[in-house]
């Protein structure tokens, strides 16, 4: 599809505009196919996986007015107001209720601020959408703290568009880019929507983080938690967790989950977010990933799984080697930046983490941005490779070892009143074609005489393979 957008250069939120959505993903493909290929990383890079929805999947719109009531994103760079009708990329009830809110404000002559002269009213328009549960949230930033008429405009408002559950003034009466301010008024509702992802609820205020993109989020920790090997004694480290998400996806897995973020917010609503879903197995901490791990690792705690989502920066390099101290089995890394991954990954290397394969997920189509993912366990070159077999599945391997040379020899005894050797159980496994490691007691001179067993014993034996159902 092309979309022909008019604002495509000005707006910039855009990287590809005339290419199909196949024509984007081959060339999102190939340029981390050759960002791999560059850092001599053997890593298999699989192509990408496109997301569910190509346009409209962005679930947080923001907007700004100019004093014409045209709404806009901003020019890139710059503080100019770019209108635009609809964009491709949000789902359309956001933009639908943009131009219900264009009209009302003139209807309800409420002001547009004026960032020179720092004066006028509404500032900004955030709108999010719980695409699970059909819940929208419209958040009126505004210069002050009091707004005539404010009943009136969310009833019509709400009356217009029902799946509106909350409309929250924010104010701030700052001078500064950042959007919102600290102090908040709910006008209607409780000034929260609650959405569900992976079979979880999340309760959504107006600062709290959340992927933008639901389905192919999903798609995404579905892939990450994949690549585990998982128990259920398992302690796992979500770090960068922002709301807890993936590890709350994780916790009915294992044993136990912590979450470490840097985001004060996010760590309050992780922690109302495991309450809401009575998950008890997990809590969260509020600090630098980075100096958690420095922790972890002087106190020689124990931890079997290591998630990490950083931001597009990556990690740090005191991170990697808190990690190689604490040895963690397997690490799954999630990124947003494969450049930064890659530096990562040429780090974790050299303390002998190695991925084979990396995962990509289109969150953002129409821009540059791709999600990767890889799982990285410990393999030194000369470690041999531990194999965690459960017993059934080691009888299912090899039926010989299903019972000892002694609990033959034993069985024997007890039923036939017969001694045999080591030597006599080995030759009639062998018959029976059960394998024998090579040359097992056998004399050690080629031209030895080697006893036969006898066709009694050789029954008795038989017997005893057949009880314990070697044979
Ligand atoms: N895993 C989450 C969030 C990923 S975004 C999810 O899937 O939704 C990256 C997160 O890392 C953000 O929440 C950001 O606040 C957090 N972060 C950034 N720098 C950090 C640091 N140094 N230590 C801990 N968390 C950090």
């Amino acid at each position: 599809m092309k979309t022909n957008c008019s604002i495509f250069k000005r707006c910039g939120g855009c990287f590809y505009s005339n290419e199909s959505y196949h024509q984007q993903l081959l060339d999102k493909t190939n340029k981390i196919k050759q960002l791999v290929k560059k850092n001599n990383l053997k890593i298999n890079v699989h192509d990408i996986q496109g997301s569910p929805h190509e346009t409209g999947y962005r679930n947080k719109v923001i907007v700004a007015f100019n004093q014409q009531y045209q709404y806009g994103l901003y020019e890139e760079s710059s503080h100019r107001i770019v209108p635009y009708d609809t964009c491709l990329l949000h789902e359309p009830i956001m933009d639908e209720i943009l131009k219900k809110i264009q009209r009302m404000l003139k209807k309800y002559r409420v002001s547009i601020y004026d960032e020179k002269r720092q004066r006028g009213f509404l500032r900004h328009v955030l709108i999010r959408r719980a695409v699970q549960t059909d819940q929208t949230m419209v958040v009126l930033v505004c210069n002050e703290n009091m707004m005539k008429g404010s009943k009136n405009f969310c009833q019509e408002l709400v009356k217009a568009f029902p799946s509106i559950k909350t409309i929250v003034m924010n104010v701030n009466k700052r001078k500064t880019p950042i959007v919102l301010g600290q102090e908040e008024k709910v006008l209607y509702g409780k000034g929260f929507i609650v959405d569900e992802l992976c079979g979880l609820q999340y309760k959504i205020s107006s600062k709290s983080f959340y992927q933008i993109n639901h389905d192919q989020c999903v798609a995404l920790y579905q892939k990450a938690l994949s690549l585990l090997n998982v128990k259920g004694n398992e302690v796992a480290i979500d770090t960068y967790c922002g709301i807890g998400t993936i590890g709350m996806t994780l916790s009915n897995q294992v044993k136990q989950v912590i979450g470490v973020e840097l985001n004060k917010d996010a760590v309050k609503d992780a922690k109302n977010n495991a309450r809401m879903n009575k998950i008890e197995n997990i809590h969260f901490i509020n600090a630098d990933a980075t100096s958690f791990m420095k922790d972890m690792a002087k106190e020689k705690q124990k931890v079997d799984i290591l998630i990490m989502d950083p931001p597009r920066s990556g990690s740090t390099k005191e991170f990697i080697q808190a990690t190689n101290q604490l040895q963690p089995k397997q690490v799954v890394y999630i990124s947003c930046d494969p450049t930064t991954q890659v530096r990562d990954l040429l780090m974790f290397k050299k303390y002998g983490y190695v991925t084979q394969d990396m995962y990509l997920y289109d969150m953002f189509p129409y821009t540059s941005h791709v999600e990767t993912v890889v799982l990285l366990s410990q393999q030194k070159p000369d470690d041999t490779i531990e194999i965690d077999l459960d017993l059934d599945e080691l009888y299912a391997t090899s039926a010989e070892l299903k019972a000892t040379y002694q609990e033959i020899k034993d069985y024997v005894l007890k039923e036939f009143g017969l001694k045999v050797s080591n030597l006599y159980i080995s030759q009639v496994k062998r018959k029976c074609g059960i394998e024998v490691v090579e040359n097992y007691n056998l004399p050690k001179s080629e031209n030895a005489r080697v006893p036969q067993c006898s066709k009694e014993k050789e029954e008795a034996i038989k017997a005893a393979l057949k009880y314990f159902t070697m044979i």
